[in-house]
């Protein structure tokens, strides 16, 4: 399931890495070297991270700070720590701070992204991987979307924006999601504002629904968003 992280993190070519490592698993990665600048990115409404990557040592705001403000805040998104130091001591200082988890540098790769499964796992919010809406069902695992016609079962593969649009409307059907939201859960900050991805991936989604012969549920609504309807258009 793809996340929405923030990455805070001083060493630009580790962030690079990082970020580099989790968009390829298809995560949404936000980077920002300050540890100031990361906490007013947390606690924005801007986006709604599901995750963050704290380094230790930052200008700005130390790691382990930002955690004890994320906490007090009542944010109870996990928080991973990266962190140089070795010292036990150290390591429960971290976690009292407030973060899940912690990881030493250097590390692999792979342990990493070992870490932010584990603590998606640990997510009491975590979900059953199948999302399920009227007559759509979708595997994120499998990628599959599962369309329930009079005519049968219709499978469609979905490409990696193309399942996280399809996600986030299956977990927010019928109401109305304006497109800017969309933009700032689905697509990175540095994204130029007015250009038009979402309106782009959503006619791309449409599109493919289309060659498999479906009509589309995705409705624009002028100058509100876009609504996904729960069941298939043309049906009561
Ligand atoms: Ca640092």
């Amino acid at each position: 399931m793809p996340l929405r992280i923030l990455l805070v993190e001083d060493e630009q070519e580790l962030a690079g890495a990082v970020q580099t490592v989790l968009q390829r698993q298809g995560h949404v990665v936000d980077h920002c070297p300050d540890g100031l600048e990361g906490w007013m990115l947390l606690s924005s409404e801007l986006a709604r991270y599901e995750l963050a990557i704290v380094d230790w040592m930052l200008p700005g705001l130390s790691g382990p700070e930002l955690c004890r403000r994320a906490r007090t805040t009542g944010l109870d998104l996990p928080l991973l720590l990266l962190t140089a130091r070795a010292e036990t001591a150290d390591r429960v200082e971290g976690l009292d701070a407030g973060a899940d988890d912690y990881l030493s540098k250097p590390f692999a790769m792979e342990e990493l992204l070992a870490r932010v499964r584990a603590l998606q796992r640990r997510q009491p919010s975590y979900r059953e991987p199948v999302l399920a809406v009227g007559p759509y069902r979708f595997d994120p695992q499998s990628g599959l979307l599962e369309v329930s016609t009079a005519g049968g079962l219709v499978a469609i593969p979905l490409a990696g924006k193309e399942q996280q649009l399809m996600t986030y409307f299956l977990e927010n059907p019928v109401r109305i999601i304006p497109g800017s939201q969309l933009r700032n859960q689905l697509w990175d900050l540095h994204q130029d504002p007015v250009s038009n991805v979402v309106a782009a991936q959503v006619r791309l989604l449409r599109r493919k629904l289309a060659a498999h012969g479906l009509p589309s549920p995705i409705e624009t609504v002028p100058s509100r968003g876009y609504r996904f309807l729960a069941r298939l258009p043309g049906e009561p």
